[in-house]
């Protein structure tokens, strides 16, 4: 992975803001705005978030012409289209909150994909009834959804918008035609999809042109796709659902081995809903409703952590990390019960979030251990309800890839909008002749049937997309979300809680590494969390992967609502950009890849799960395998300074012998010689 993240703050900065919050206690005023920068102008006429800069560009170029958050927002869905392909475009879906600053409400243009009518619980099964294996289900026409996005964006600029659909497409057209230059995150996800986009043809020909995957650098250029963006020009958005580029869609969708047809195209219906609303220490959270899980397990880890003094104990700690682990098994496993599309499945929306349930869940959590038999609750009794019957299916899937980006024009408007193929370069499907790759959304339905998120004719896949908004008093002062698949709810709560918690300014609070864990006992982790607190999570029971690795990619902005000044901030696992009409400009430079570690002489293993040890905390000596004493107890839970006449001095440092001190703690000890690995086992 080749995000190498900026930590926590460094030293002068914590001075410079325990002082400054001295000034804001001796000075009466008002309490400041949570996630401001500070010595930065904020922008007054508008300002966008955005994963590519030249995305950004259009939207700030609209905003600057007058337009608003809407018309900015379906500018830049368009330009996204062309110059992050990969993520998000026409043969997708997405949902875009907004709020009205006039009417003072917000609302959301779901446009999420719709399964055909030609579809049954047991699409992904094969014919001995098993799931088909992953890659094959994953780039097949089968897995392709009724794509929402175009009349998502028809809808919202009609309904919230000042310009048409035929004028924002423009500067897409352009970037199209003229090309754009591949940035270093699109090269590695062409060379990491190669085989994907020559899977089915198309696709191979424009990223992977002679067999030769587009290098940073070079210049994309997309004619059929400015074709099919000037036939919407011309023709609306009936050139998609109603013509030639629908039948060349379903042609493709049906050569691939699905069952699409005209009809789904024209049944496509973009709803508008309601968010759903928790609070969060005295803010207001208002978050995407199903289908997707977002809004409302993302609002019961908040409600969860709400109960713990975590300031105190501060974002990269362990005690910190464990609770938020914890809350998050707890949500997620509710997710898996009881979240899916609610207009075929009642969703218990009041009792997942009621205050009651989620002291009852809390309770669960033990502040000192993994808890390994995380289950669903019964959130149906705070309404009053028998519970609906519920399943969970944990699928381990790769981390999907998908994009959110924010908008605020000049009259407080403002546009909180994920939107997705699906997977990286979605099903590897490019409609022939039309130039826009093809969703597939269909595999986050569960593939087994019996659930609630099972496949179903004309319904929506569960999502786990998270565009969410923060008002304070009322006032919505902060737009927020991200891509990642399930990892997208750990991924807005996290930032959340670093600037509502930790008093992070937004851009700390993105870049700040994070942690994803849906069910005990697997972390994937981001660089920059301290070894000794990994080693104390893994005392705890929890099994971190041997290797960070990068979790979504947020893009959020901030309002001041005391000075009406506008801040962002952007992810750096992409090109993230922020662009003020009239100030802030900044664009995330592409991180350092990390080192590589020296090789240690051996491993240690417990229950399984290798400890991050570096080969200088690891000795052979005299005969034995030793680990640095510290580093050890820390890792096994023990006390510090235990074992002390074991201790042997190797180049001034205390190291323990892993035997002795592991059977001493009840392990069982096995080596073997050939992995060269000390493998430790308890019950
Ligand atoms: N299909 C995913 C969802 O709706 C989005 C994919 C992603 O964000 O990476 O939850």
């Amino acid at each position: 992975m080749r995000k190498v993240k900026a930590t926590t703050k460094t030293k002068l900065q914590a001075i410079v803001s325990s002082a400054a919050s001295f000034l804001l206690l001796a000075v009466p005023m008002q309490a400041k705005v949570p996630g401001i920068p500070e010595g930065t102008t904020g922008a007054t006429k508008g300002i966008v978030a955005v994963s590519h800069p030249a995305a950004a560009q259009v939207g700030k170029d609209i905003l600057q012409q007058g337009g608003n958050a809407v018309d900015a927002a379906a500018g830049i869905q368009l330009a996204l289209n062309v110059v992050e392909p990969q993520m998000s475009g026409i043969g997708g879906g997405g949902f875009m909150m907004i709020y009205l600053k006039k009417e003072g409400k917000i609302t959301v243009i779901d446009s999420r994909e719709m399964a055909p009518k030609a579809v049954d619980p047991k699409l992904f099964l094969d014919k001995d009834g098993k799931p088909v294996p992953f890659e094959e289900r994953h780039t097949n026409g089968k897995a392709v959804g009724v794509p929402g996005t175009l009349l998502g964006l028809d809808t919202a600029l009609k309904k919230y918008g000042t310009m048409k659909l035929g004028e924002v497409i423009d500067p897409a057209i352009a970037l199209a035609e003229k090309g754009v230059p591949v940035n270093w995150i699109t090269a590695q996800h062409i060379a990491d999809s190669a085989e994907k986009l020559q899977k089915h043809g198309t696709a191979g020909r424009v990223f992977v042109p002679d067999g030769k995957a587009l290098k940073p650098g070079e210049l994309l250029i997309q004619p059929e796709l400015a074709k099919t963006f000037k036939l919407i020009k011309e023709k609306g958005t009936d050139a998609l659902y109603k013509g030639e580029i629908g039948e060349a869609l379903v042609k493709e969708v049906q050569r691939t081995g699905g069952a699409m047809t005209m009809q789904d195209l024209k049944n496509y219906v973009v709803k508008e809903r309601e968010p759903v609303k928790g609070t969060f220490r005295g803010y207001e959270v208002v978050s995407m409703a199903p289908p997707s899980s977002g809004g409302l397990t993302l609002i019961q880890i908040l409600k969860l952590m709400e109960g713990f003094d975590n300031k105190k104990d501060g974002p990269l700690s362990a005690a910190y990390l464990h609770r938020l682990i914890e809350a998050n098994h707890l949500a997620y496993a509710d997710r898996a019960a009881y979240m899916a599309d609610e207009d075929f499945y009642p969703v218990p929306k009041k009792g997942l979030i009621h205050d009651e349930y989620i002291s009852e869940r809390r309770k669960l959590i033990n502040p000192e251990k993994a808890s390994s038999d995380v289950k669903a609750g019964d959130p149906w009794r705070y309404e009053g309800k028998k519970a609906v019957k519920a399943m969970s299916q944990v699928e381990v899937s790769p981390v999907k890839q998908t994009t959110h980006f924010a908008v605020m024009d000049k009259w407080g408007n403002l546009v909180s909008y994920t939107t997705t193929i699906e997977d990286v370069f979605g099903s590897g499907i490019m409609v022939p002749g039309y130039g826009f790759m093809l969703n597939n959304e269909l595999t986050d339905f569960d593939a087994v049937p019996g659930g609630v998120n099972q496949v179903e004719p004309g319904k929506r896949p569960r999502s786990s997309m998270t565009p969410t908004i923060v008002l304070k008093d009322g006032k919505p002062f902060m737009a927020v979300g991200s891509p990642g698949g399930s990892t997208i709810i750990a991924s807005v709560s996290q930032t959340i809680l670093n600037v509502l918690e930790h008093d992070m300014p937004i851009q700390e609070a993105i870049l700040s590494p994070r942690i994803f864990s849906s069910s005990y006992p697997t972390v994937s982790w981001e660089a920059g969390i301290d070894q000794d607190v990994i080693l104390q999570l893994m005392g705890m029971g929890h099994a971190f992967k041997a290797q960070p690795e990068n979790i979504g990619n947020v893009q959020a902005i901030i309002y001041d609502l005391e000075n009406g000044r506008m801040y962002g901030g952007a992810d750096n696992t992409r090109e993230g950009t922020v662009l003020g009409v009239d100030a802030v400009a900044y664009t995330s430079a592409e991180p350092p890849a990390p080192k590589e570690s020296p090789k240690a002489a051996f491993q240690i293993k417990v229950n399984g799960n290798l400890y991050p040890y570096t080969a200088d905390q690891l000795a052979w000596y005299k005969g034995e395998p030793y680990v640095q004493a510290d580093k050890l107890l820390l890792g096994l839970h023990a006390k510090p300074g235990s074992f002390q006449s074991e201790q042997a001095f190797i180049d001034g440092r205390a190291f323990l012998p892993v035997k002795k001190v592991a059977e001493g703690l009840g392990f069982t000890v096995t080596w073997d010689a050939k992995e060269k690995v000390v493998s430790l086992q308890k019950q």
